[in-house]
């Protein structure tokens, strides 16, 4: 039974607001509030948390994230649309949800939360792989966030958790597992979202590290990573000549084979590398 609230089943407010999904919206809901609740409880504990969702749709994970404790949540949603059905849960959940209608891209939230903040999302993949990205780039460390729990593309999951030497490996798992934590903590298939969409679907969980992994400057790690990985089947020798015409001394300096290509170096070889290069 999906009665984690006093709120109707989620059909029924679709039904009601008539909140038939956009595909220019990337809107493929989550209907099943036991599901919801689930991935509510992967961002982890919620008490004493606010929580920023961003892409709360009719609000099947908004009501998870509350019915699991959340402190506050702060949900931004470009459909202006679902506002009617959102307003329900922010009224059975009286002073605990805000809700900002725009694009997530263009809106900043800091102003409306209070720290300790997790981040929460079912959101369409390319939005969620650019705010993944911003996420973490911000200008200081640590960040903002203490956890992100978002839904991505079975595929971009994996790049982000991926190791050297496989297919997946390159910038988004370099990024992510520098300075957080990130683990594939659910796979979802297409039917448990309605519309269904073409592909699976996995939920990453990523905690922030206090510190980076590995010394680096950021702008010329970022740098080195873009570079190598952007002909990864080349020997990095060539890849990355076009930063230095020494570049064999520095892969020799940071113990790295010239003859290496991208895909086979550790996060903590390409820190080494970047520390190579002065600031
Ligand atoms: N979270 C809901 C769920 O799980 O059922 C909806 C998920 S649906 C995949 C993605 C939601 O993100 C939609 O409600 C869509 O309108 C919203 N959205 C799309 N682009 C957005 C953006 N740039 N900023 C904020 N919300 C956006």
């Amino acid at each position: 039974m999906n009665s984690i609230d006093t709120l109707p089943p989620l059909r029924d407010v679709i039904a009601t607001h008539e909140l038939s999904a956009r595909k220019s919206l990337g809107q493929n809901f989550l209907l099943d509030l036991n599901l919801t609740a689930k991935i509510a409880r992967q961002a982890g504990d919620l008490t004493g948390c606010d929580v920023l969702e961003i892409g709360p749709g009719p609000g099947g994970l908004t009501r998870g994230l509350l019915s699991e404790g959340a402190r506050r949540v702060l949900a931004i949603e470009k459909d202006p649309r679902c506002l009617p059905a959102l307003d329900e849960i922010a009224a059975a959940y009286p002073d605990r949800l805000k809700v900002i209608v725009g694009d997530a891209l263009e809106i900043d939230p800091l102003a409306h939360l209070t720290a300790p903040i997790r981040v929460a999302a079912n959101l369409p993949y390319n939005v969620g792989t650019e705010l993944l990205v911003r996420w973490l780039t911000p200008p200081e460390w640590p960040p903002f966030w203490e956890s992100l729990t978002l839904m991505f593309q079975r595929e971009v999951a994996e790049r982000i958790v991926a190791t050297p030497g496989s297919k997946a490996y390159g910038r988004l798992a370099l990024l992510a597992q520098w300075r957080a934590e990130p683990r594939i903590v659910m796979h979802l298939p297409p039917e448990a979202f309605t519309p269904p969409p073409k592909v699976s679907s996995a939920v990453v969980h990523l905690t922030a590290l206090a510190e980076p992994r590995f010394p680096a400057d950021p702008a010329i790690l970022n740098r080195v990573v873009a570079t190598a990985f952007n002909q990864r089947r080349k020997m990095l020798r060539s890849a990355l000549k076009s930063m230095t015409p020494d570049i064999e001394d520095h892969l020799n300096a940071a113990g790295i084979k010239p003859t290496e290509r991208a895909e086979q170096v550790s996060l903590e070889a390409f820190c080494a590398l970047a520390r190579t290069f002065k600031p």
